[in-house]
């Protein structure tokens, strides 16, 4: 059976990223969707929202499964016996990031893990999870970037760290 994994912060999920999620799981068997739980950044959502969001958005896709990990994602994929991970590619600019990681978790791993490259669709180029969080944040318009029920949550987090703020 062929798995893999489509690790990423998913703070939150976009179009962009469900497109890479079923294209992905086209090719493979299963594809392990896993939300890095990363106690460097502060996210709007907690791990498990963000496991639940995405649950519920990939919900029609039968051979996908919705995780969490902490630490090294090498140290991760070992655990589950999967060494192939998938990252999406938006512009050059994500080029030279994830060469870099891809490269490093190739060496880390003893040359187990392999990453697999997707492309975005050039309508979902444009979009990312901290871009979607600011213009909520300003109340514009997220309904072409995230599903319904998504852009619900972020503005509901928002309102409520307005209301704190007075
Ligand atoms: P990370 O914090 O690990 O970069 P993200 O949730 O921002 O996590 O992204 C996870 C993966 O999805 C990354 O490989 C990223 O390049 C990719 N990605 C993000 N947005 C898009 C998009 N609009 N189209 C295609 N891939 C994307």
């Amino acid at each position: 059976m062929h798995a893999a994994i489509y690790p990423g912060s998913f703070d939150p999920v976009t179009f962009g990223h469900l497109d890479i999620i079923n294209r992905a799981a086209e090719m493979f068997d299963e594809v392990i969707v896993s939300v890095l739980d990363n106690c460097n950044k502060t996210p709007l959502f907690s791990v498990e929202e963000r496991v639940n969001i995405l649950k519920k958005a990939t919900e029609d896709i039968p051979n996908i499964r919705v995780e969490s990990f902490s630490g090294l994602l090498i140290d991760y994929a070992k655990s589950i016996d999967v060494n192939i991970a998938i990252r999406g590619l938006r512009a050059i600019t994500d080029f030279e990031y994830e060469l870099q990681i891809a490269q490093t978790n190739k060496l880390l791993s003893g040359g187990a893990l392999d990453t697999i490259f997707l492309t975005t669709s050039l309508e979902y180029a444009y979009l990312s999870s901290s871009g979607v969080k600011e213009i909520a944040y300003f109340n514009g318009d997220i309904s072409k970037c995230v599903p319904d029920f998504v852009a619900d949550m972020v503005y509901e987090k928002y309102r409520h760290k307005n209301d704190k703020r007075g």
